[in-house]
C-alpha cells in the first residue's frame, strides 16, 4: 500500500489550481430558500393560520392542533415545489449525531399515485428506533419512541445528487414522555430559565418578557485529502490517527493561524457557505486555525435551540461538501497527536425581551441587572463546575482537555482586567457608607465602559467573558451543542432563583443595598473560580488545587457528576431531567466511552500487526541482505542501520502482545497499550525507508492538499 501513498502525492502535485472567478455582481437572494421560514409560510399559508403558527413559534403559545393539517399541506406543497419527494422527522438521539428515517409522500390512488402528507405525519412520527441507545429507558418490549414536531426550528430541505428530502426538526421521546434525545432537555432548560428570569426581573421591576438564550458556536475542523484518509484505517474508523511520528515542522512557526487561505480550501469554504446560506444558516466567519490543515467556521449567533440544530447541520454540510472536493473533514477533537485539537467555542448569552442581560448597560438600573446576572453566572459556574465538565466529557475530548494547548480540565472563569476590577470593587464596597473611593454603588453608579475588542481576550480560559456573552471553550468539536447549554441554562436558572429568594421580601427602599450585600457575598464565596492568568501553565494547575477547584481529567471521572444526589435534585427541581433520564445518560455515555476505547485499541493492534509489522520486516530483511553484501565485499557491516530495525521489530511484537492482552482487560490497560504501541510504531516510522512506509505521514496529511 506504500505505493498508493506516493501515488496520492504525485496526483495532488499534478492537479492545477482553479482559475480566478471573473468579476460579476455577488448575490445572496438564495439565502434561506431551502427553509420553510416566515416568508415561505406567508406565501403558502392562509393569513389566519399563519398568525397562529407564528404565535407558537415566537411566543411559545401551545400549538393549535386544528391547524396541523393545513400547515402540513402547505409545507408539503412548498417542499415538492422544491423537488422533495420524501420527508423525515429529523432528530438527535443520544448517539450525538442526527437521525432520519425517510418516507416518501407517495400514496397510491387508482393505479396512479399522489403526493400526500397529513397533519399527523407532521406532528408525530413513530420511527422503529429501537436500536438507538436509551440507557435502559426503553426496554425492548416498549422499544418504540416517538418523534414530536418542534415548530420553533423551521423545516428544511436536504439535497443530494438526484433528489431532495423535507426534514422536520423533532424531539424524540419514549411513550412515557422521557427524553431519548438532546433537544428535549434543551427545550426544558430554556423553560426553566424563563421561569427564574421572570421572577428575578420582576424584583427589578421589569415586566415579564420572553427569554431568548443566544448561542454562537464556532466550529473548528481539519481537512485532509481523501486519498490520504482512505489509506489510514485509524482515520476512517476512529476519526483520529492512532500512529504518526511528529513531523519536523508542524505548528511551531504559528504561520498557519489567520494565514492566507489556500485556494482549494477557499473553494471548499465557498461551497459550504452557499449550502449553509440556502439553509438559512448565517455562516459568517472563516479562517485558518492554529494547527496546519485546521480551519474554523463561525455562524452569527441565534436562538439556542435553532443554533444547536444549525450546528448539527453545519457539521453534516462540512463533511458532505468536503467529500465533493476530494477532501475529508475531520471533526474529531484530536485527529493528530502533538498539535492543536479542535473545539467548539460556545458563545452563550441570555436576553430578556430585547435586553441582553450580559450587556453592561448605560444606566445604573441596567448595570445592576448586568452585575446581578454576572454574579449569578459566577455562582453557577463555581457551584456546578462538575456539571460543566461533565457536559464536555468524551473519549475524543479527553485527548484535548488538559493537554497543553486546550483549555484545561479545570473549570475557571476569565473576566478581563476591567470587569475583574469591577468585581473587586463589588467585593470591597460597603453599601451602607456613601461612595468610597473606587467602590461601586449599585443602583446609583454606572460601570466604566468595558472593552470588547479582541486584544483583551484570554484564549486559555475555558470560560471567558467576552464583552456581552460568555465563551465556553471546552466543548469538543464533534459534540452536540445541546449538553453545554442545557447545563448553562439550568445552573443559571438556579442561581437566579437563589438570588430572587434572598431579595423577595426586601422593601423597595432597601433593595439595592440588600442586592449589593448579596452580590458581595457571592463574589467573596465564589471568586476562587475567577482566574485571569494563563490557564495552560502548570502553576495554574497547582494554584487551582490550592483553591479547591476540581481538576477532572477523564471522562469516567467527569460522568460521575450525573450520579450525584445534589445534581439529580437540581435537574428534577427544574424539570430538565428526571433521575431515570440522568441514569440513562450516564449509562449511554459510559458505554460510548468504553466502546470507543475498545475499538481504537483493536484498530491499533490490527494496524500494527497487518500493516506496520510486514513492512518493517521487509525493510529489515532488505537491510540484512545489504549487510551481507557489504560484508562479502569486505566493507564494514551496516549494523547501525539494520540493528535498530531488528530491535524495533522485537519491541513491536512485544507491544502487540501486550495490546492483545489489554484488549481483554480494563480500559486503562488499553489506553496504556495504545500509547506504548504508538511509541514503537512512531520510532519505526523514523527508520523504515520512506518509500516503504505504508501510512501517509503527518507531514503529508497536514501539508499536502
Ligand atoms: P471571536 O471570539 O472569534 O473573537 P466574536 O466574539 O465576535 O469572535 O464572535 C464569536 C461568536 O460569538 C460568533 O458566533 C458571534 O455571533 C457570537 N456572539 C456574538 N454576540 C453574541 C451573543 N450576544 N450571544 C451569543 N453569541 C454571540
Ligand atoms: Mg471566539
Amino acid at each position: 500500500s506504500n505505493e498508493y501513498r506516493l501515488k496520492a502525492i504525485k496526483e495532488i502535485a499534478s492537479e492545477n489550481a482553479t482559475g480566478v472567478m471573473p468579476a460579476a455582481p455577488a448575490n445572496i437572494d438564495f439565502y434561506g430558500e431551502d427553509v420553510f421560514n416566515a416568508e415561505a409560510m406567508r406565501t403558502y399559508l392562509p393569513k389566519d393560520i399563519c398568525k397562529k403558527l407564528f404565535a407558537t413559534i415566537d411566543d411559545g403559545a401551545p400549538l393549535d392542533p386544528s391547524i396541523a393539517g393545513e400547515v402540513a399541506h402547505a409545507m408539503k406543497k412548498w417542499a415538492i415545489d422544491r423537488g422533495a419527494t420524501h420527508f423525515t422527522h429529523w432528530f438527535q438521539p443520544l448517539t450525538g449525531s442526527t437521525a432520519e428515517k425517510h418516507d416518501s409522500f407517495l400514496e397510491p390512488e387508482d393505479g396512479k399515485a399522489i403526493l400526500a402528507f397529513s397533519g399527523k405525519n407532521l406532528i408525530v412520527g413513530e420511527p422503529d428506533a429501537s436500536s438507538f441507545p436509551s440507557g435502559g429507558l426503553r426496554s425492548t418490549f416498549e422499544a418504540r419512541g416517538y418523534t414530536a414536531w418542534d415548530p420553533t426550528s423551521p423545516a428544511f430541505i436536504k439535497r443530494h445528487g438526484n433528489g431532495a428530502t423535507l426534514c422536520i426538526p423533532t424531539a424524540f421521546c419514549s411513550y412515557t414522555g422521557e427524553a431519548l434525545d438532546k433537544k428535549t432537555p434543551l427545550l426544558r432548560s430554556i423553560q426553566a430559565l424563563q421561569k427564574s428570569a421572570d421572577r428575578l426581573m420582576g424584583l427589578f421591576g421589569v415586566a415579564p418578557q420572553k427569554v431568548t438564550v443566544t448561542l454562537g458556536a464556532e466550529q473548528e475542523y481539519f481537512l485532509v485529502d481523501k486519498r490520504f484518509y482512505l489509506q489510514r484505517p485509524d482515520l476512517y474508523q476512529a476519526g483520529r490517527t492512532l500512529f504518526g511520528a511528529a513531523p519536523a515542522k508542524h505548528q511551531q512557526m504559528e504561520d498557519h493561524y489567520f494565514g492566507s487561505i489556500p485556494s482549494r480550501i477557499l473553494n471548499f469554504m465557498n461551497d459550504v457557505e452557499k449550502e449553509l446560506w440556502k439553509l438559512g444558516i448565517p455562516a459568517k466567519t472563516r479562517h485558518n486555525e492554529v494547527a496546519p490543515a485546521q480551519f474554523e467556521l463561525a455562524p452569527m449567533f441565534e436562538e439556542v435551540n435553532l443554533a444547536c440544530d444549525h450546528n448539527m447541520q453545519i457539521m453534516e454540510v462540512l463533511r458532505q461538501v468536503a467529500d465533493r472536493h476530494g477532501l475529508v473533514c475531520l471533526l474529531h477533537e484530536k485527529p493528530f497527536a502533538g498539535i492543536n485539537g479542535s473545539g467548539k467555542h460556545n458563545n452563550w448569552s441570555v436576553n430578556y425581551g430585547k435586553t441582553n442581560l450580559l450587556n453592561p448597560g448605560k444606566d445604573p438600573h441596567q448595570n445592576a441587572i448586568f452585575l446581578t446576572t454576572l454574579c449569578a453566572v459566577i455562582y453557577a459556574v463555581d457551584t456546578h463546575a462538575d456539571l460543566l465538565r461533565m457536559a464536555v466529557a468524551s473519549a475524543g475530548n479527553d485527548h484535548r482537555l488538559g493537554a497543553n494547548e486546550a483549555p484545561p480540565a479545570i473549570i475557571s472563569m476569565y473576566l478581563g482586567d476591567q470587569l475583574a476590577d469591577v468585581v473587586d470593587q463589588l467585593e470591597k464596597g460597603d453599601p451602607k457608607s456613601s461612595k468610597q473611593a473606587g467602590a461601586l454603588k449599585l443602583g446609583s453608579d454606572t460601570l466604566p465602559p468595558l472593552p470588547r475588542d479582541a486584544t483583551d481576550r484570554n484564549r486559555t480560559s475555558p470560560f471567558a467573558f467576552t464583552g456581552n456573552k460568555f465563551e465556553f471553550r471546552a466543548p469538543g468539536s464533534s459534540q452536540s451543542c445541546s449538553e453545554p447549554n442545557v447545563i448553562l441554562n439550568t445552573i443559571v436558572a438556579e442561581a437566579f432563583d437563589i438570588i430572587a429568594d434572598k431579595l423577595a421580601n426586601v422593601p423597595a427602599d432597601k433593595f439595592h443595598e440588600e442586592l449589593q450585600n448579596l452580590l458581595q457575598k457571592i463574589v467573596k464565596e465564589h471568586k476562587r473560580v475567577i482566574f485571569n492568568g494563563n490557564g495552560y501553565t502548570d502553576e495554574w494547575v497547582e494554584e487551582a488545587a490550592k483553591r479547591g477547584l476540581p481538576n477532572t481529567r477523564t471522562t469516567m471521572e467527569a460522568l460521575q457528576a450525573l450520579n450525584k444526589k445534589e445534581n439529580v435534585a437540581l435537574f428534577e427541581k427544574y424539570g430538565v431531567f428526571n433521575k431515570r433520564e440522568l441514569d440513562s445518560r450516564y449509562e449511554v455515555n459510559m458505554e460510548d466511552y468504553h466502546k470507543k476505547i475498545h475499538i481504537e485499541g483493536e484498530i491499533a493492534r490490527d494496524m500494527a500487526k497487518d500493516i506496520i509489522l510486514p513492512q518493517a520486516i521487509e525493510a529489515y530483511s532488505a537491510a540484512l541482505k545489504a549487510n551481507e553484501m557489504a560484508l562479502n565485499q569486505g566493507f564494514p557491516a551496516l549494523d547501525s542501520y539494520a540493528k535498530p530495525l531488528g530491535e524495533g521489530i522485537k519491541k513491536l511484537l512485544a507491544a502487540i502482545e501486550v495490546m492483545e492482552k489489554a484488549l481483554a482487560s480494563k480500559h486503562e490497560d488499553i489506553l496504556n497499550g495504545m500509547l506504548d504501541l504508538r511509541l514503537v510504531v512512531d520510532s519505526l516510522e523514523k527508520i523504515v525507508p520512506d518509500e516503504k512506509w505504508p501510512l501517509p505521514k503527518y507531514r503529508e496529511m497536514l501539508f499536502i492538499y
